[in-house]
């Protein structure tokens, strides 16, 4: 089993379609280990994201990311990381797959719902960013 990081962003909650994506979430085989609802301070988005700080997105995604309530979410499944971020489709709504939630679901290359771990490794990282090893059921 590998584990993957997933987080419903601020406008999954303002579009109140979290319900709806934790079920395709599960519908796809995932299994949800931790879960919390929590309001990303800027230091903590800032430490999240902080491989995109020379990114000329970056202080609008801590923004963004900070602008509500967010749902980190530490996932299991075979395969976890990849098929996850195919369940989601492209970081780009535009580019992203017939069915994926992106493609259903996101406005921009910004505001694009979820977001999920590239690889294993960052993925152990991220759910430590929101989660202690005691709270993974
Ligand atoms: P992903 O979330 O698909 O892994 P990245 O790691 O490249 O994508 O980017 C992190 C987040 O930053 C994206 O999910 C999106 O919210 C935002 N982002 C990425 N690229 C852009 C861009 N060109 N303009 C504005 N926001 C962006
Ligand atoms: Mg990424």
């Amino acid at each position: 089993m590998n584990r993957t990081l997933a987080i419903l962003k601020p406008d999954c909650l303002e579009k109140k379609i979290q319900g709806k994506v934790i079920q395709q979430i599960i519908d796809a085989g995932f299994t949800i280990k931790g879960m919390r609802l929590i309001k990303l301070t800027p230091e903590s988005a800032q430490k999240f994201y902080e491989v995109h700080k020379e990114r000329p997105f970056y202080s609008a995604l801590v923004e963004y990311m900070t602008s509500g309530p967010v749902i980190p979410m530490a996932l299991e499944k075979e395969n976890a990381v990849a098929d996850y971020r195919k369940l989601i489709g492209a970081t780009n709504p535009e580019k992203a797959d017939e069915g994926t939630i992106r493609k259903l679901y996101a406005d921009s290359i910004e505001r694009n719902i979820v977001h999920g771990s590239d690889s294993d490794e960052n993925a152990a990282k991220e759910i430590a960013h929101f989660f202690n090893e005691s709270d993974i059921v």
